[in-house]
């Protein structure tokens, strides 16, 4: 198996990406008057799932800055949510845990979190490749909101995010990310606790590389 790790260049691209979701999420935010200041939920116990090797490196790499007292405190969370929401799970419900990196609602590694923690609050679109247009309406308090303002009925005129450009650059640097060979690995579907019980991303050594290393071994592949 090989570690999947994120260069220098490819961690300030996806750094430009995160930064450009928090700016078209300010301006809906700010046009909607919205923000989380006094609200009595916390989003962090929602149950989401994330889908690319490269957010998962990201969210390592922070980890990994943390301290060793803190990391060893984190999987241990980690772990008992991933006991914990097999089981609700299993009785056919959807979980509903405080996420391993929250502590006292703050989170530990907020430069470093992923896109979905990132996004979720305010209303959004996306057009899927295949054309269709799915419509996001943002979290219960924001919904409350737009109702207010806008009343029910007048959805094209509700200011959203439009996350189409940015997912797809986010897809393009996830290929990127795996040497142009996003289709021959399997698909992701973790949740942040799953992601920090397993490590950084690893995936199999690639035919061509092992075949490599049997023929031509490194000095360090001869010790
Ligand atoms: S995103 Fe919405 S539900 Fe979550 S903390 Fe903010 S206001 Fe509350
Ligand atoms: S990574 Fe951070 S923002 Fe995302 S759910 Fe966990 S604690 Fe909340």
């Amino acid at each position: 198996m090989k570690e999947l790790m994120l260069d220098r260049e490819l961690h300030e691209r996806m750094a430009q990406i995160y930064q450009e979701m928090a700016e078209d999420y300010q301006k809906v935010a700010t046009e909607l008057r919205f923000s989380c200041d006094g609200c009595p939920d916390n989003c962090c116990d929602s149950w989401f799932q994330h889908h690319t090797y490269i957010e998962w490196a990201y969210l390592w790499r922070g980890f990994c800055q943390l301290s060793q007292e803190k990391q060893v405190e984190i999987v241990e969370r980690s772990r008992r949510y991933c006991v914990d929401s097999e089981k609700v799970l299993a009785a056919g419900q959807r979980p509903q845990i405080i996420c391993p990196l929250n502590e006292e609602g703050r989170c530990l590694l907020y430069t470093h979190r992923l896109m979905v923690c990132r996004t979720h609050g305010v209303p959004a679109t996306m057009q899927r490749p295949d054309g269709k247009r799915l419509n996001f309406p943002g979290c219960f308090r924001c919904q409350e909101l737009v109702q207010e303002q806008y009343g029910t009925g007048q959805g094209e005129s509700v200011p959203r995010v439009e996350r189409t450009l940015v997912l797809r650059r986010l897809a393009t640097l996830e290929n990127e990310f795996l040497d142009g060979k996003r289709h021959l690995y399997p698909r992701l579907q973790l949740t942040i606790a799953q992601m920090l019980t397993k490590g950084p991303p690893m995936v199999a050594t690639p035919h061509c590389e092992r075949v490599a290393k049997e023929h031509y071994p490194s000095e360090q592949d001869k010790h």
